[in-house]
């Protein structure tokens, strides 16, 4: 077996071990490679468990991490989905696997560029990615069966529960940016949301307004 293909088996096999087991899930992870959407320097960690820096300062999440999320999301084929915190293209690739269609958000200008290179190079036709503060959702779009931020805000943003379907799921990390932060899934029922925290889990801040690039 080549390096690279070894790299590979053992990315799937950490992500299963760290409980990511929903079998949808882990063939997205399997068939959308973690190399495209790193860069420079960093690429060769790629199958590595850990984050890894992109443009703008920002971070490609851990693998792990965007297994669980993906999995709490339980998403179907005929879902309508937003993602708050495009970054590298990485986690909506693996949404657009699952979803029927994928509206992604970023508050740099520089990633959403960046993302859409990559989503066309990979063929992927069904993202959608905007520069936009997505602390105000997509009112345009909405209401969507699925949301998920990957930038930690200190409370659910509400136009984004707002912007839920009855019968959505939300999932977001919530808490200071500075101190770790709780994984959290909104699901919202016909009389209101019910949350359940899932696990702590440490993400970049959720900035308002437009980045510089
Ligand atoms: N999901 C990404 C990782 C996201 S890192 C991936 O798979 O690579 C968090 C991202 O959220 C950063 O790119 C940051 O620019 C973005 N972000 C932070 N605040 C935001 C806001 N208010 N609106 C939109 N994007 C935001």
């Amino acid at each position: 077996m080549t390096d690279l293909a070894e790299r590979k088996m053992r990315f799937l096999f950490t992500l299963r071990s760290k409980r990511v087991t929903d079998a949808r899930v882990l063939t997205a992870m399997e068939r959308i490679d973690r190399g495209e959407f790193v860069r420079g320097l960093f690429a060769e960690r790629a199958y590595e468990d850990t984050p890894l820096p992109i443009a703008c300062g920002q971070t490609i999440s851990q693998p792990s991490v965007v297994g669980l999320m993906t999995q709490a999301l339980d998403v179907s084929p005929r879902d309508k989905v937003l993602e708050i915190g495009t970054g590298s293209g990485y986690q909506a690739a693996i949404l657009s696997e699952l979803a029927r269609r994928v509206y992604t958000l970023d508050r740099h200008k520089r990633l959403v560029r960046e993302a859409e290179e990559t989503f066309a190079r990979l063929g992927i036709t069904n993202i959608t990615a905007m520069t936009a503060d997505g602390s105000h959702g997509l009112p345009d779009q909405a209401p969507f069966d699925r949301i998920i931020v990957t930038a930690a805000a200190e409370d659910p943003p509400g136009p984004l529960l707002a912007q839920l379907r009855i019968g959505g799921i939300m999932v977001l990390p919530v808490g200071q940016s500075d101190t770790v932060q709780s994984l959290i899934k909104v699901t919202r029922g016909p009389d209101g949301y019910e949350y359940d925290e899932l696990r702590p889990v440490r993400f970049v801040p959720l900035v308002e307004g437009l980045g510089q690039d």
